[in-house]
């Protein structure tokens, strides 16, 4: 009896329909895994490319398997063929790559871009002028076998919670200026990727729709 099922459902209760339970699985085994499947869970993410395969390859089918980390261009094609949703393109050199990759796999590989919001140099992606900058520049539209379907991003890891509710709202605005100019009328544009286990109430609060949660389902 490991309690994940309990901890599973006890955060269940707390997320309001709507917004995706990403179950985080990268520091435990298949059977941590198997008792949360066995719950009803289907979304996990992981953050290194050979995990998420050896993972996959060992899990049930229907699992949607979502990749969370930072993303070296020589991993995507182990990923290409199945991986769900990519939440962490930074570049667009990346958003190329995945692109070429989609298209080898015959697919058009769900992703988002990460934002960099948070004080600590030490985390990857866009700034807000980065990304607008980037979309402004219009290449990504040629990309056929990507699709951008919103934005990821990891608050700063403070007690502030005041600095936490401000990154988050920064990146809603983000992703509301964007839905304007660029993805108006694409119902596909609807994921912010925002929240963990320690702040995801305040990411839902500020409009996040997939919670990103390890350690309040798996244990420390
Ligand atoms: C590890 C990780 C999480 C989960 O963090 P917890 O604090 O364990 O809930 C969420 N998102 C990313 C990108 C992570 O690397």
């Amino acid at each position: 009896m490991s309690g994940i099922k309990d901890r599973l459902n006890a955060i269940r209760a707390t997320i309001p329909v709507g917004v995706t339970l990403l179950a985080i699985s990268k520091y435990y085994p298949v059977e941590d895994i198997m008792e949360a499947y066995d719950a009803g869970q289907r979304d996990f993410g992981e953050n290194k490319a050979q995990d998420l395969v050896a993972k996959q390859q060992a899990l049930p089918a229907d699992i949607r398997w979502h990749f969370t980390g930072h993303l070296q261009s020589n991993k995507i094609k182990y990923i290409a063929p199945f991986v769900h949703l990519i939440h962490s393109v930074d570049t667009l050199q990346l958003l190329r790559e995945i692109d070429k990759h989609g298209a080898k796999a015959g697919r058009i590989i769900p992703c988002l871009l990460q934002i960099h919001i948070a004080r600590e140099e030490t985390k990857f992606g866009f700034t807000p002028e980065e990304c607008l900058a980037m979309l402004e520049a219009g290449e990504w539209q040629q990309l056929s076998n990507v699709r951008i379907k919103g934005l990821m991003c990891m608050a700063s890891n403070t007690d502030d919670m005041q600095v936490v509710a401000q990154e988050f709202a920064r990146v809603k605005q983000l992703f509301d200026t964007m839905r304007d100019r660029w993805f108006a009328g694409d119902e596909g544009f609807d994921t912010i990727s925002a929240g963990m286990s320690d702040d995801y109430q305040l990411a839902i609060a500020a409009g996040s729709t997939c919670v990103r949660i390890g350690s309040s389902i798996f244990g420390e």
